[in-house]
């Protein structure tokens, strides 16, 4: 079975895990509410891949067996671009809201098998992991993040131990113990990809915390603690909240209780080098913000047609004002259109896979979460007071109904398609669920702050300084 459909993916994850939300232990993420929307979309982007007419644009063929194309090592541009197709069908299935679908960490296993020599002794634990993912169309969460206790010290020298760490290594593998954050996806992932992040402290006592493994989702010791959903459980009608209900991927902090990781499972332990040098090795950026610009697209495209959907039904469109936003919506599309662009005609053979030009890629990822943010600012100014000025879907169906239809009305549209898409446009901008997805567009690849400054550091700026004081030398060296 190499692509699954939705079906059997609901299937193998309606198994118990142990799952924490609002006080309760969850036993099936398919049938609770606070998940049920989520496993669903899950699921119809899995049966996408197997549709008719897209089959072809979503897997490949190899060896008479058909793979998922974010699996696929790819070595030509051509196939970089039909791996570009394929993350805009599955993010367009969500309207670019669902950051974590399965793409996003197939190609970061991806970039790691095409690595897999980096990791020395234990390279064909990560080629053959790579493979019983490809091979059963498993959906990934990682985590990279210690618990956000003392950002002012190294993780060794945190008073409180929270980290995950290896606390004993035996004949069957290494042992876990301690936490991780943030895990999108958690509850709807077959396995976790446990990684490094930031920097470790080159000594002995940093060394249990330098790690890298797969592990089964509910393999015995791990607790999944949830946030509290995004998911309007008291809403009158399934049409007030057309995206929380639907998209919510759900974060948690993923808790390891003595957690024994098999060696065929462990990528590195003990080694800090290869922990901190873990993205430069395996050029895995390139390919997850490869995945998350083509999101950023469908997502950025989705509010650039939600806003002009909300101008035209007030008749806003016609101000120079509304015109101007509307511009600017138009423009954040065109940006991150040539940012892929960009990053495509400069791909290159790296670890022998076609990469895309990361600095690109990089540079947006910088300026996005402001972008999103202005996104989400155009569809209030636009929709204003209508925002709140809708009732619940539910009041069609009520004895208010004929006021409802009456009093709700936009100036083409009945006041059905007014309330569906005001409420769209409120789930969009100002939900519990807008509010986390932008938190999400600032954080999901790490602190921006740091990777701006990393950015500046590792820069060559010695030309650049040489070339404004040339400027200024032949400048002064004309005057005399
Ligand atoms: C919605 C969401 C989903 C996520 N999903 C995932 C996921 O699936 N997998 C995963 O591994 N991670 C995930 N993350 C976690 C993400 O990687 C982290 O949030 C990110 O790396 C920032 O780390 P932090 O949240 O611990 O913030 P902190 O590091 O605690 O930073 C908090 C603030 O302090 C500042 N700060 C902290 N330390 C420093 C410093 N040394 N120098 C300068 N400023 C500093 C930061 O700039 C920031 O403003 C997710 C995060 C969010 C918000």
């Amino acid at each position: 079975m190499a692509i699954r459909t939705g079906k059997q993916y609901l299937d193998a994850i309606s198994k118990p895990k142990d799952i924490r939300i609002d006080g309760e232990k969850i036993t099936n993420v398919v049938t609770d509410p606070r998940f049920a929307g989520g496993a669903k979309t899950m699921a119809m982007i899995f049966d996408l891949q197997n549709r008719e007419d897209l089959i072809d644009k979503m897997t490949y063929v190899e060896n008479g067996e058909r793979y998922g194309l974010s699996h696929k090592m790819i070595k030509t541009k051509e196939e970089l671009a039909q791996r570009k197709e394929m993350f805009k069908i599955w993010s367009d299935a969500s309207c670019g809201t669902f950051g974590r679908s399965p793409d996003y960490m197939n190609v970061y296993l991806m970039a790691m098998n095409a690595a897999a020599d980096q990791f020395g002794d234990f390279a064909d634990n990560v080629r053959n992991y790579y493979k019983f993912v490809r091979d059963n169309d498993l959906s990934m969460t990682h985590t990279l993040v210690n618990p956000q206790v003392d950002r002012s010290k190294p993780v060794e020298q945190q008073d409180k131990d929270l980290a995950a760490k290896i606390v004993e290594t035996n004949d069957k593998g290494i042992v876990i113990q301690g936490a991780r954050m943030v895990s999108t996806l958690s509850a709807y992932a077959d396995e976790i990809l446990v990684v490094p992040s930031g920097i470790i402290q080159n000594n002995q006592e940093a060394a249990p915390y330098a790690f890298a493994f797969g592990i089964q989702t509910d393999a015995p010791g791990i607790i999944h603690i949830s946030r509290p959903s995004v998911v309007h459980q008291n809403e009158g009608h399934p049409m007030d909240y057309p995206l929380s209900g639907r998209f919510d991927e759900t974060d948690a902090m993923i808790i390891f209780d003595n957690v024994l990781v098999p060696w065929e499972r462990v990528f590195t332990h003990g080694d800090v080098t290869m922990c901190n040098e873990f993205y430069k090795r395996t050029n895995i950026g390139a390919h997850i913000l490869d995945q998350s610009t083509v999101r950023s697209l469908a997502k950025a495209e989705f509010y650039r047609d939600l806003a002009f959907t909300i101008a035209d039904s007030t008749k806003t469109d016609g101000f120079i004002n509304v015109q101007n936003m509307l511009a600017e919506l138009m423009t954040t599309v065109e940006l991150v259109r040539c940012v892929i662009t960009a990053a495509h005609a400069e791909a290159k053979l790296v670890n022998g896979i076609m990469s895309p030009n990361a600095a690109p890629y990089a540079a947006l990822r910088l300026r996005y979460p402001d972008m999103y943010q202005r996104m989400c600012e155009i569809i209030r100014i636009l929709g204003a007071g209508g925002l709140v000025a809708v009732p619940s879907y539910a009041e069609f169906d009520s004895d208010t109904k004929d006021f409802v239809e009456k009093y709700f009305q936009s100036a083409n549209g009945d006041s059905r398609s007014r309330t569906k898409l005001f409420r769209l446009a409120y789930d969009a901008s100002i939900s519990s669920f807008a509010g986390r997805q932008q938190l999400y567009e600032r954080y999901y690849s790490g602190d921006p702050v740091r990777a701006a400054a990393n950015m500046y550091n590792n820069a060559d700026k010695g030309s650049g300084k040489s070339r404004i004081w040339s400027f200024l030398d032949d400048y002064e060296k004309s005057l005399k």
